[in-house]
């Protein structure tokens, strides 16, 4: 039998009815709305597909968008002014840098400048410790979203085998760390991890976020686990096409007849990561105002 595909599309606008409702409650209870508030440093082109569709995903929820677009040139002192600006600011309840941000802006001092209370991106050293350390904080929203997927899918996961391939501070460190609160056994693998096959063969969950198309092979995975396939991967046009076919790091169709249930890409994780957004921005809006956070998000 082919593996179940995931289907975070439906998912991700199930979650994002749930948190407009919760908006709509929010606003009637504090007078004002929940708002985010996305800062955008330079002209990349993919960046600027993502802010536009967080801005607009952003209304679509009942929510307030405060967008910010500085040219390439923009100086750091001027945008941690921005971000102490938004900081400070009662109507922002999430802050959003877009990375990557050009050359010469310092990455990790500038997130280090949000406040944690509005990281809705859970991108700073504090929310990545409460990460660890088991306390409430902003978690980053790709992995939460794919924990959401295999929560749905396969209930508790206790005992269960994950391997995290990739280690990256937004994707594979705090989904590993997600797997292991919930008392799956965790192995984390990247570039350096000797014989990748077998360690991913005894897998009942497989994330895969690595940003190589296909790089994991269907003949890898152990009959019946469940895949998650975070990367996105655009390949090279085929002749006569202006743009190459969007493919996983998941070789999906050896993987389809092996597997118990695979994300596809597109259409799988990808639609979690902004719904995820709106749901922090949501439970941030609550905190902030002092009221309880809807417990069903
Ligand atoms: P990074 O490039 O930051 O990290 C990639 C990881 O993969 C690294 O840990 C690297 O190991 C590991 N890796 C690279 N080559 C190999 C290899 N041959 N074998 C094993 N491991 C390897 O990527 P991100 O985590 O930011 O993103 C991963 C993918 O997810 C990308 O395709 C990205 O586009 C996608 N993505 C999708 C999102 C969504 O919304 N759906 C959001 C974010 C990312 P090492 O550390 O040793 O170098």
């Amino acid at each position: 039998m082919p593996a179940a595909l995931i289907d975070g599309k439906a998912f991700a606008a199930k979650l994002r009815e749930q948190v407009g409702a919760a908006a709509a409650g929010f606003a009637a209870a504090a007078g004002r709305r929940p708002g985010l508030a996305v800062v955008l440093v330079g002209e990349d082109a993919a960046s600027q597909v993502y802010v536009g569709a967080k801005h607009r995903a952003t209304i679509a929820a009942g929510m307030e968008s405060f967008e910010h677009r500085l040219p390439a040139a923009t100086g750091e002192g001027e945008l941690l002014a921005l971000i102490a600006q938004l900081n400070a600011d009662e109507r922002v309840d999430g802050i959003l840098v877009q990375l990557p941000l050009p050359a010469g802006l310092d990455e990790q001092a500038v997130i280090a400048a949000i406040s944690p209370d509005k990281d809705v991106d859970g991108f700073h050293v504090i929310n990545a410790g409460r990460l660890a350390v088991g306390q409430d904080g902003f978690v980053p929203c790709t992995p939460l979203g794919c924990m959401m997927l295999l929560q749905d899918r396969l209930g508790d996961l206790a005992g269960l085998e994950a391997v995290v391939v990739g280690r990256s501070n937004i994707v594979g460190k705090p989904m590993a760390q997600l797997l292991l609160a919930a008392n799956a056994t965790v192995t984390i693998a990247h570039s350096r991890t000797r014989d990748l096959p077998e360690v991913v063969r005894r897998a009942d969950i497989v994330v895969a976020a690595v940003g190589r198309p296909e790089m994991i092979r269907g003949d890898w995975i152990k009959p019946g686990a469940t895949v998650i396939d975070v990367g996105i991967n655009r390949l090279p046009p085929a002749a006569g096409a202006d743009k190459g076919r969007l493919v996983g790091d998941v070789e999906i169709a050896g993987a389809m007849t092996v597997a118990g249930a695979i994300t596809p890409v597109p259409g799988g994780v990808g639609p979690m990561t902004i719904a995820v957004l709106l749901r922090n921005t949501l439970i941030a809006a609550h905190r902030n105002a002092g009221l309880p956070a809807p417990a069903s998000l």
